[in-house]
Order: structure tokens, then sequence, then C-alpha cells
């Protein structure tokens, strides 16, 4: 298959997030951080999973990383538009319900809500399953052992790393709340984990 093809849809996909992201962290923006747990590791890794998402860009519009290309296969990409589909709408749900509860990063914000409804009912972290879900997509999608797999590394360890603090942040904030949610719901897989 043309590679053209794979260029298109990683295009197509990071402006898709983008429109997705950009209202809420102009929002965001606006509402007071009253406690933050953002420490040199969190810094790193948000930084790490910034590179891969432009890495993927470059091998778009650059020959730069065409050293590690390899032909695109049909059955890859369809498999990959579909995770990169999927992981678009689960992101789109989730910052509709989390609303402006959401940070980039591990903080509480001024009047910050637990938010136990809608995706979040069954589901700890949808918004990283969203991430990691768009991260298999662009790895499937993506001929090039640099650029394809960059996200799903980054991400992994930045989620493996932060869900551990995140949740011992919210179980401090909201106390017997927060507990009584992580006794009915998963944490990343739907009635797995
Ligand atoms: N881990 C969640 C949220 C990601 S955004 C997910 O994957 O969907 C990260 C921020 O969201 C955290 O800093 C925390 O302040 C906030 N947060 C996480 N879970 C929340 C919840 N259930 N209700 C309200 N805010 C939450």
């Amino acid at each position: 298959m043309n590679p053209w093809f794979a260029k298109a849809i990683v295009l197509l996909s990071s402006i898709v997030m983008i429109i997705i992201r950009a209202p809420h962290g102009q929002r965001s923006r606006e509402i007071k951080v009253v406690k933050s747990r953002k420490g040199p590791l969190e810094i790193v890794l948000l930084t790490v999973a910034g590179l891969a998402f432009v890495l993927s860009l470059i091998w778009v519009a650059t020959p730069v990383l065409a050293f590690a290309d390899y032909p695109l296969r049909p059955v890859p990409f369809i498999a990959g538009i579909l995770c990169l589909a999927l992981g678009l709408w689960l992101l789109y749900r989730s910052h509709a319900d989390l609303g402006p509860n959401w940070s980039i990063t591990l903080e509480v914000r001024e009047k910050h809500q637990l938010v136990t409804q809608g995706i979040y009912r069954h589901l700890r972290h949808p918004m990283y399953l969203a991430l990691l879900l768009y991260s298999a997509g662009q790895a499937l999608v993506l001929p090039n052992w640099v650029a394809g797999p960059s996200s799903i590394v980054a991400f992994g360890l930045l989620f493996a790393l932060r869900l551990g603090p995140e949740e011992r942040m919210m179980r401090e904030e909201f106390g017997k709340d927060y507990e009584a949610y992580m006794a009915r719901s998963k944490r990343l897989i739907p009635g797995v984990w």
C-alpha cells in the first residue's frame, strides 16, 4: 500500500486529537490549581510523550525517519484505523464527562469534583485507555519502526508510573468517596482490571 494513506490517517487523527483537547486545555488554564504532584519524573515523562507525538508528524512531513520505514499492509492499517477511531471517541467522551476537573498532569483544581458518572461509572482511567488505544492505532497504521511505536512506549511508561500516585492523590482528596468508587470500578480494562 502507498505510505501516503498512512500519512493521511496520522495527520487526520492528530488534528482530531488537537480539536478534542484544545478547548479543555484552554479552560483548564483558567481554573486555579490547589494541589500539584507534578514532580521531575512527571515532567520528563510528559515531555517524552509530547516528543512522541511530534515524531509522528516529523515522519509525515519529512524523510528524516525514512531509514526505519517498512511496507504498509492492509490488515494492520485497517486495525489501526479502528483503534484510532475508538481511542478518539473514548477521549472525547472522557473529556466531556470529566469537564473542568481535567488536568494534563497530577493536579487538584479549585472546586474539584469527583466524577463517577458516565464513562467513569465503571472505569477510573478511561482517558488513559483512550490514549493507549490511540497509540496502539498509531503503531499499527504508521509503518516506521521509530515513529510507529514511540507513542505506545511513551504513554505506556507515563501511565504505568502515574496510576498509583494519581489514585493516592485522589484518595487523599476525596477520602471514603474515592475508596468506595475504587471498590466498585476497574482501573483500565473494563470488567478485568
Ligand atoms: N485518570 C483519569 C483522568 C486523567 S486527567 C482518566 O484516565 O480518565 C488527570 C487528572 O484528572 C488528575 O490530575 C485528577 O486531578 C483528575 N481526575 C482523575 N480521576 C478523576 C475523577 N474520577 N474525578 C475527577 N477528577 C479526576
